[in-house]
C-alpha cells in the first residue's frame, strides 16, 4: 500500500533523470494513446485521441493557448547578459499548428529559471502554472547550450 503510491514519481524519476531517457520518454509518448493536453486559458486538462498533431485549440473555451502540438521547433534565440553575470535569455519556438511559444528564461550563472512562457500573445506565469516549470527538451538544450545548465524544476521535485 505504501509502495504503490511511491511508484509514480519513481517511474517519472527514471524516464526523465537523464537526458537520453527523457527524449526516448517523449519520442514513444504519441504511440501512448491518450494525451493530456492543458489549457491555460480556462485552466481545463482534458484528453486528446486522434491524429497527430492535436489540433491546438481548447475544445471548451475555444483558446490557442494550450499545450504546443507535436514537436517545437526553435526559430530563434535572443541573450542578454549584464556585467554582473545575471543574464536572460528568450527561446523563440513555433508547434506543429504554427503557434509560436516563447519561453523566457533568468539566470544568474548557469542557474536559472522559468520567468514566463509566451503562448502567441499571452503571457504565462510559471508560478501560476507549475506544469510551465519543466522545459521542454528542446528548449533546455538550447539554454544548456548558452550555459545555463541548471534549471530549477531540476533541483526541485515537481509538486
Ligand atoms: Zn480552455
Amino acid at each position: 500500500m505504501v509502495g504503490q503510491s511511491i511508484e509514480r514519481p519513481r517511474r517519472r524519476d527514471a524516464a526523465e533523470g537523464t537526458d537520453s531517457g527523457r527524449r526516448e520518454a517523449m519520442r514513444s509518448e504519441p504511440d501512448t494513446g491518450t494525451t493530456r493536453l492543458r489549457c491555460f486559458g480556462c485552466g481545463c486538462e482534458y484528453g486528446y485521441l486522434g491524429s497527430k498533431p492535436h489540433p491546438g485549440r481548447c475544445p471548451s473555451c475555444d483558446s490557442r493557448c494550450v499545450s504546443p502540438a507535436g514537436e517545437l521547433v526553435v526559430v530563434d534565440v535572443e541573450q542578454w547578459q549584464s556585467a554582473a553575470g545575471l543574464s536572460k535569455i528568450w527561446v523563440h519556438t513555433i508547434d506543429e499548428r504554427d503557434r509560436r511559444f516563447r519561453f523566457e528564461v533568468a539566470a544568474a550563472g548557469d542557474e536559472g529559471k522559468v520567468v514566463a512562457v509566451i503562448v502567441e500573445d499571452t503571457a504565462l506565469d510559471p508560478a501560476l502554472h507549475p506544469s510551465l516549470r519543466r522545459l521542454p527538451a528542446v528548449v533546455s538544450e538550447v539554454v544548456a547550450h548558452v550555459g545555463v545548465s541548471d534549471l530549477e524544476p531540476r533541483r526541485t521535485s515537481p509538486a
